[in-house]
């Protein structure tokens, strides 16, 4: 089976937007429309540090950026959670139990999200910049003098990151959109488990080919409550997507108002839809004798028969990566944020994935230090691209907010492997190869796009098509 395409129009970074983090004018990202990807490309993005959110693929720029994001990874099947991890699980387990919040020892977390904070994220226009989540996680920095210890809730805070990008990528769309991009790319489109210290606490897994489109739970008879989890195609065309939409949706206006005081007109279907359910990834069997399928996935939390929470997820070759969690604000006592992460990570081993990837870690911004939390974890270096345990990255984090974690010198500086002959491009309508002839035909802008994309996707260029827009290119960048 040939490998599905990936066509993508690279956007590169302008000038240092204001920083969600740090509140300096500061952060600085590239990034890239994807108009088609496959899991195999985004598996080797997110493994250079990029991700994404909807169809925009982004990544920051490492030394230049105020407030550096470093790729984390957890390795499922060896993960340990921690006290505070375990008490939110027993929690939540409690809470079906016996079907009152009292079991909870920490307060929940809705609060963790400072309500103040609103007007700044909406101020943000220009969500591209990775850096800026909203301001809130600002605020939750400067109050962050709080121990450490207590997860719950945070999770969900970083997760806003992809909020604000909404309307920037709302813009990309639009533009593109004009240019009839979507019907010209369709010329194109031819081509288990040990649960450790948890098991008495979760309920047990089923296997990869049951937890699609099924779910599992916990509760029986002795329970009051009955929690579910279910796995479906995040896809608009998919009849059990379509069936629980609304429900989803409902769920995630209540999120949006309540936890971080979106209007009501912002939280409407559209930017949903763009947000949380547009992706680029072409599903895909992984092959194999397990074999599960990857792609974009919405797991719902369904307690007695309704949905409380959704996780959005991408299962890749290598990883589960999750990209947003939303839930009822009504639930907030139940931790879900530390919550859905365990869970997530349970899926990871259930699905056979070795890693569980949860987004960017910030050192510094102390409330998101969180997720080096969940052990083990490791950090991806970003300059050899190789992955190097926290622990051992701290020292070095704590040293310098930009780091390599490299110890050789030849690994501190990005190699370049680009093999321009198997450089493939989309102009005017056709496919065709690159060449320095090609290149001279463009502008000058159109020729600094071009480098730029080459430059900083590298060897990444071979396994994608760049769309080359001349007018884009000449076009004032907003
Ligand atoms: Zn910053």
């Amino acid at each position: 089976m040939s490998e599905p395409i990936t066509l993508v129009s690279f956007l590169p970074s302008d000038k240092p937007y204001s920083c969600g983090y740090c509140k300096e004018e500061g952060s600085l990202s590239d990034g890239m429309w994807a108009h088609y990807m496959s899991v195999g490309v985004y598996q080797q993005l997110i493994d250079k540090g990029w991700r994404r959110s909807g169809r925009y693929v982004y990544k920051p720029i490492m030394d230049k950026t105020c407030c550096p994001l470093y790729t984390i990874r957890c390795e499922a099947s060896r993960f340990q959670p921690t006290k505070s991890q375990k008490k939110v699980a027993k929690k939540v387990r409690n809470f079906l139990l016996r079907g009152s919040k009292k079991f909870g020892d920490e307060e929940p977390n809705s609060n963790d999200t400072p309500k103040e904070d609103n007007k700044d994220e909406k101020a943000d226009t220009n969500p591209t910049k990775t850096g800026e989540t909203s301001k809130s996680s600002q605020s939750n920095c400067d109050k962050n003098n709080k121990k450490d210890t207590d997860l719950s809730g945070d999770v969900d805070m970083d997760r806003k990151i992809l909020g604000l990008k909404k309307a920037k990528i709302r813009r990309l769309e639009r533009r593109l959109e004009k240019k009839g991009f979507s019907k010209d790319c369709k010329k194109l489109t031819e081509p288990k488990n040990k649960e450790k210290g948890l098991s008495d606490l979760l309920p047990s897994l089923q296997t990869a080919t049951d937890l699609l489109n099924a779910s599992v739970s916990q509760g029986g008879d002795e329970f009051k409550h009955k929690l579910e989890l279910r796995l479906i195609k995040a896809d608009q065309q998919d009849a059990q997507f379509q069936h629980y939409f609304q429900e989803s949706f409902e769920v995630y206006k209540k999120y949006q108002m309540k936890i971080h005081n979106d209007p009501e007109g912002d939280c409407d279907e559209r930017t949903f839809k763009r947000f949380l359910c547009n992706s680029p990834l072409k599903y895909q069997s992984s092959g194999g004798s397990n074999s599960v399928i990857l792609g974009a996935f919405h797991q719902h939390y369904i307690l007695d028969g309704k949905i409380i929470a959704v996780a959005v997820l991408d299962v890749l070759p290598d990883c589960v990566s999750s990209v947003y969690f939303y839930y009822d604000p009504a639930f907030s006592f139940l931790s879900l944020g530390t919550y859905s992460a365990i869970r997530e990570i349970q899926l990871c081993v259930a699905l056979g994935r070795k890693y569980y990837y949860m987004g960017y870690y910030i050192h510094s911004c102390h409330k998101m230090r969180y997720k080096g939390k969940y052990y083990p974890s490791e950090l991806c270096s970003p300059t050899s691209y190789r992955w190097h345990p926290i622990e051992k990255c701290i020292p070095y984090l704590d040293q310098d907010k930009f780091t390599t974690f490299e110890k050789e010198p030849e690994l501190m500086v990005k190699k370049k492997n680009l093999n321009m002959s198997r450089v493939r491009l989309f102009f005017a309508g056709d496919m065709l190869l690159y060449s320095e002839g090609f290149m001279e035909t463009l502008s000058r802008k159109g020729q600094a796009n071009l480098r730029g994309y080459f430059d900083i996707c590298d060897s990444l260029a071979e396994n994608m098509i760049v769309v080359v827009n001349e007018e884009e290119g000449d076009s004032d960048d907003e």
